[in-house]
């Protein structure tokens, strides 16, 4: 094979680029799951659009194997790859509130925690995930879960506009008018259609949000979880919190007696205020009983950072996820029995309800199909240890093996490993035969392939 004149590739970029010689290239290399371990040929630390011009085109010429990194948080590490070139929009952060308007406009390297802090300013929010480190880029275009989903849907729900990079090298806009194909395409189909290197997101008024957990002790499952179900279901939307297992981590912010104690838990983060919230949740707060229950006003931004410092970057991840619609007597017992067997540490399952606002579009208007479902629920086997890389695996796996049966069938792409095509197709259902119609037009080499693959369609 000819070797790649990468400095070709260096004289015209104003960012950097690095190669395995280079000091910087161990930490550039890695991602947040710790399990990944990848070794890029090199990394393209765009500082502009022309510079994510120059490496999409400097990979299609030299027949690269190209991926694309935003906040690099994906589970499956589908921000890097084995001896291609990663196109890393880490540094681009550019962000833009129009409090007129109420937009953002962010580049494609922004986190949510930099959005979220840009928008509070201005007293306003858009959806976003519940952790502030993940990229906006990768959590956007799988579709975008988050403590706002039930007011005002999914992030892909308040998506205005994206600007694109196609693999041709051509510069485009997308949005409702303009190609629309491309713009239905991105609102769920992940990072197949070229390098997005802008969002314009509406905003909403938030400042503070009604937030915190409610823990039972994990045997109290079947009674919490099938009335967290009926309540969430019916619940205003401005009524939201996420239902969770995991093992209380030995931190001052909860009482010493429950540390290490696994439990099943509601965390809440709702728009309304105390008096509302309190009147409204009430009767589902006081099923069973309650280890802690502890929810007070919090501005949107610390409820969006407060699991930060118990998540640091490096740890190993393990994910499998699915949809669900409901969760009968036979799914929550199974739940109950993987959940109690979770390795001690910060492994844990969240069953995000995406009802309400989600709900709204049908599952043809984006291509994020599973409207239909009211849960995405998310199996993380966690350690800090790699030594424990396998217990956190095959629980995770166990776990994903009982309770997917139950389940809606596909899963919320973001929350996967790489799971192969059959897996991918069933997340998307019957928009995987439009989404591949649009692979087609925009990037018919698959060129874009370090993702939740989505195939050219064949003419
Ligand atoms: C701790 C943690 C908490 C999370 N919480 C949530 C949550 O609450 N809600 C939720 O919905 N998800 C959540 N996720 C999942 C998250 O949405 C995915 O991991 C997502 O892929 C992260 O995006 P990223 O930009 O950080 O990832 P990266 O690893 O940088 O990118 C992942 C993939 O996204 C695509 N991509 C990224 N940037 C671009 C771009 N600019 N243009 C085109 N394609 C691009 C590429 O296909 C890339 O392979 C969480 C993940 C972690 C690790």
């Amino acid at each position: 094979m000819a070797s790649i004149e990468y400095e070709s590739l260096r004289a015209k970029i104003r960012g950097a680029l690095i190669q395995p010689a280079d000091l910087e290239y161990e930490s550039a290399r890695k991602v947040y799951n710790g399990m990944i371990d990848k070794r890029p040929a090199a990394i393209v630390r765009c500082a502009s659009v022309a510079d994510v011009i120059e490496a999409v085109n400097f990979g299609r010429t030299n027949g690269l194997l190209l991926a694309i990194r935003g906040g690099g948080h994906n589970g499956g590490g589908l921000g890097t790859c084995d001896d291609g070139l990663v196109i890393d929009l880490s540094r681009m952060k550019g962000i833009r509130v129009d409090p007129n308007a109420r937009t953002v406009r962010v580049e494609g390297g922004v986190t949510g925690g930099e959005m979220d802090h840009a928008t509070h300013a201005f007293g306003l929010a858009t959806p976003g995930g519940t952790v502030s480190s993940t990229g906006v880029a990768g959590l956007t275009l799988g579709g975008g879960i988050g403590h706002l989903t039930r007011p005002f849907g999914l992030a892909i729900d308040n998506l205005l506009e994206v600007d694109v990079v196609l693999a041709d090298g051509r510069f485009v806009v997308a949005n409702e008018k303009e190609n629309a194909d491309l713009f239905w395409a991105v609102r769920g189909g992940g990072g197949n259609f070229g390098v997005v290197t802008s969002f314009l997101f509406r905003l909403h008024p938030v400042t503070m949000i009604t937030a915190g957990p409610t823990f039972w002790p994990i045997e109290q499952t079947p009674e919490v979880m099938k009335a967290y179900q009926d309540f969430i279901l019916k619940a205003p939307e401005d009524i939201a919190g996420f239902l969770a297992f995991l093992t209380v981590p030995p931190v001052p912010l909860f009482p010493p007696e429950l540390h290490m104690r696994k439990v099943c838990a509601v965390i809440w983060g709702s728009t309304a205020t105390p008096e509302r919230f309190e009147a409204q949740t009430k009767a589902m707060r006081s099923v069973g009983t309650p280890l802690l229950d502890h929810v007070g006003p919090m501005p949107y931004p610390v409820l969006q950072g407060l699991f930060d410092p118990l998540l640091p970057s490096g740890m190993q991840w393990y994910w499998r996820a699915d949809f669900a619609k409901t969760f009968n007597a036979e799914a929550i017992a199974a739940h109950l029995e993987h959940a109690k067997r979770a390795p001690a540490g910060i492994s844990q399952v969240h069953i995000y309800p995406i009802n309400g606002a989600a709900h709204r579009p049908a599952p043809g208007d984006t291509a994020f199909s599973y409207r239909d479902a009211n849960f995405a629920v998310v199996i993380v086997g966690v350690d800090p240890d790699p030594a424990n890389r396998d217990t956190v695996t095959n629980w995770c796996k166990g776990y994903f093996d009982a309770t997917h049966p139950f389940s809606a069938g596909g899963a919320y792409i973001n929350f996967m490993m790489e799971e192969g095509q059959e897996r991918v197709q069933a997340s998307f259902r019957d928009n995987y035969t439009r989404l591949a119609q649009v692979k087609r037009r925009y990037d018919p080499t698959n060129l874009f392939r370090v993702n939740q693959n989505i195939r050219p369609a064949v003419a």
